[in-house]
């Protein structure tokens, strides 16, 4: 699995181009693309185009021509093969057969967007692109909007004033950050609240180009609401004491709820003192 470039031809690493000069076919997306890529480096190598309209009739060619021995390199148009791209079927398969899967890591756009938006990176989910009809694209942003995470997810531009539209409803006015282009000559970087990033696209023409949409962590909970999740757990407690012993009532709640074992055990301690009533 050979990451290529994500724009800068200058970003191909030295393993990937002895890989690529190496194997006994190169798999791709779209052989005008990664043979113009191999023409840039010299490389002469025989293509495979592997795409999700012909994967399940050139599947089994590949397979049975790595259970021959062949060693095949797979990439995607850009970056790392399966992040947002086809492969995930035939790595799977050929691991299934015992055929060995190696990766040859190097560019990838969210990566690349990560390590430059000022956003946290110390956990992070990566979406890719949403669903394009409405609906499920709305269902699918209400499901993140829970996790305790920075978000990443790839955009087409003609759907960007949208999407941005619905993060903000749906996710609220979170910090984000727009990487477009990353590495190519017109690389650009906008920071700010979803709300202010709207605004400044409302002025300008359709933005251009690809694009990583990076959204930072939900806020911390608003004072209160603190309260409202205690009252929340001593009515789980309550409910769970009322079925087993104090110990495996907190142990019940504390892994539904994924709140500490302490902090459940004290609240439950106050419930069985009958302070709470
Ligand atoms: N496999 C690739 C990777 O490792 O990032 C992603 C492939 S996905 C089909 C293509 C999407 O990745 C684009 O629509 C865009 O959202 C993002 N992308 C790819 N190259 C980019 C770049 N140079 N700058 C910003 N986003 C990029």
């Amino acid at each position: 699995m050979v990451a290529t470039p994500i724009g800068n031809l200058g970003d191909i690493t030295l393993r990937a181009r002895a890989v690529l000069a190496a194997v006994d076919a190169v798999i791709c997306e779209d052989s005008r693309v990664t043979g113009r890529l191999l023409r840039h480096f010299g490389i002469a190598r025989p293509l495979l185009v592997y795409h999700e309209h012909n994967a399940a009739r050139i599947r089994p060619r590949i397979l049975a021509r790595l259970a021959r021995g062949d060693a095949l390199a797979l990439v995607a148009d850009a970056g790392t093969p399966c992040i947002a791209d086809p492969g995930y079927r035939l790595v799977r398969e050929a691991l299934s057969r015992g055929v060995p899967v190696r990766a040859v890591p190097g560019p990838c756009a969210a990566i690349a967007a990560l390590s430059v938006c000022g956003l946290p990176t110390d956990r992070f989910l990566f979406q890719g692109f949403l669903p394009s009809r409405r609906s499920a694209r709305r269902r699918t942003l209400a499901e993140l909007a829970r996790v305790p995470a920075t978000l990443v997810l790839y955009e087409a531009p003609h759907r960007l004033r949208a999407t941005l539209a619905d993060c903000l409803e749906l996710l609220g006015d979170r910090e984000a950050c727009i990487a477009r282009e990353l590495t190519k000559r017109f690389e650009e970087l906008r920071h700010g609240r979803l709300r202010d990033l709207l605004a400044a696209l409302d002025e300008e023409s359709a933005p251009r180009g690809e694009m990583v949409l990076v959204l930072g962590p939900p806020a911390a909970p608003e004072p209160g609401a603190e309260e409202g999740e205690e009252d929340a757990l001593r009515e789980a407690l309550r409910e769970a004491l009322g079925r087993g012993s104090l110990r495996d009532a907190v142990a019940e709640v504390a892994a539904l709820t994924g709140v500490s074992r302490s902090r459940v055990y004290r609240l439950a301690l106050e419930l069985e003192g009958g302070g709470e009533g």
